[in-house]
């Protein structure tokens, strides 16, 4: 008997048909005599609604009744679910965060999951019952309700896959894998067999949608090899796991892009020591993520520096960053809300000379100006203008090419 965690994401429990569908491959699992642990999201759509209900009362809505309004979603489906198995005869039971205690830190909307008790699903599974948990929630020490961060019942479900040292983790979702990139903007994308954590996380972090960043960091550190499936098809299926010699054939794995990003510079910003710590500061206590910095060399003295945000935070962090300007004595703030991060990716990569040469090359080839650069060992990012996102896209993922599978 094998222990089988199944995740499904908000389009796959959309309404009540799609949840008696889920049911449907959860009764398979169980038929073929296995113990299940669901894991759900929330319908799709939901978890949006409730958080512009809450903007809609106030700003700044109180952060512990925020995460416990927000969590509500799961609520419905992993009831609806219960009750649907129940109705066909199968014995399920739903458990909120807190009832089956996915004990959390106190970081309302991005909680670190501290620890899982396992002791009442395992009681339960003994007993042959379906266990059904609400993604995306649990509780902190205080007993107060928490949330993972948006998309965080993939982490739900990957930190429950290495608490009960489950057989298999199947992450299902409304598509049949993960692609070399989005098949929406390429259709020569191509569906990847098997994926590294590594090379996962970086195409997660950088744009990627079909599994949060955390969950895959997690499923590296307690090696759980997860399976992304369709829900609504058999075919197909990416395995994300350790990484294995197949896999070190390829030079890339995948080109993402996202378009969430704006460019802030700090123009003729005096070149001292502590800069960059009063530049930075402000903005980190708001708690607003900066990803990418470049700091020119300096000219007599002074120096520009250019870094990017999150859209959201593009308003907040350029008055944060006016004010610093104007006590440090730069002498003015640009922005630019028009561009899009892209990324290429490959564990490949940092064994062979040329990657990033050509991926400049190929840009240059379509007239595409490249505004800053990043890389790591095996990923290199640029910032372009937003309206040339898909035709970059489309030039990589020829240039490498990734439409055929290397052998
Ligand atoms: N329902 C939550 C969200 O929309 C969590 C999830 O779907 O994973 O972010
Ligand atoms: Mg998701």
């Amino acid at each position: 008997m094998a222990l089988v965690v199944q995740k499904f994401g908000g389009t796959s429990v959309a309404d009540v048909d799609k949840i008696k569908n889920v049911a449907a491959k959860v009764i398979r699992e169980k038929k073929a005599g296995n113990e299940v642990v669901v894991v759900l999201s929330a319908m799709s759509g939901e978890t949006d609604k409730l958080i512009a209900l809450a903007h809609k009362a106030t700003e700044f809505p109180d952060e512990r009744e925020y995460d416990a309004l927000i969590s509500t979603g799961e609520q419905v489906t992993v009831t609806l679910l219960a009750i649907v198995l129940n109705s066909l005869g199968y014995r399920a039971k739903s458990f909120l965060g807190s009832q089956v205690k996915f004990l959390t830190d106190n970081a309302h909307k991005r909680a670190r999951i501290l620890s899982v008790d396992t002791e009442i699903i395992r009681k339960e599974l003994k007993q042959g019952t379906i266990v059904v948990v609400a993604g995306f929630q649990g509780v902190d020490k205080d007993n107060n309700i928490t949330t993972l961060g948006r998309g965080g019942s993939d982490t739900s479900a990957v930190a429950l896959a290495a608490v009960l040292n489950a057989d298999q983790c199947d992450i299902y979702t409304d598509v049949d894998g993960v692609y070399t990139t989005d098949p929406n903007i390429c259709n020569k994308a191509r569906r990847i067999d098997k994926i590294s954590y590594d090379e996962m996380l970086e195409m997660a972090m950088t744009g990627a949608k079909v599994l949060q960043p955390r969950s895959v960091e997690m499923a590296k550190k307690y090696d759980v090899p997860i399976y992304v499936k369709s829900t609504f098809s058999d075919e197909g299926g990416t395995l994300v796991t350790k990484e294995d010699k197949d896999m070190e054939r390829e030079i890339l794995s995948g080109i993402t892009y996202d378009r969430d990003q704006a460019k802030i510079t700090v123009v003729h910003v005096p070149d001292k020591p502590g800069v960059a710590a009063k530049l930075f500061t402000p903005l980190s206590q708001q708690n607003i993520i900066v990803d990418m910095i470049i700091q020119n060399v300096s000219l007599e003295g002074f120096t520009d520096v250019t870094f990017t945000v999150s859209k959201k935070d593009l308003t907040e962090a350029q008055k944060i960053i006016q004010k610093t300007a104007e006590t440090i004595g730069a002498k003015k703030v640009e922005v630019d809300d028009q561009v899009s991060k892209v990324s290429i990716i490959g564990v490949g990569m940092a064994s062979h000379a040329g990657v990033a040469a050509k991926m400049f090359s190929a840009l240059a080839d379509e007239g595409i100006n490249i505004m800053m650069i990043s890389t790591s060992e095996i990923k290199i990012s640029c910032i372009i203008q937003r309206k040339y996102t898909e035709l970059a896209i489309m030039v990589l993922h020829d240039t490498f090419g990734l439409e055929k599978k290397s052998s």
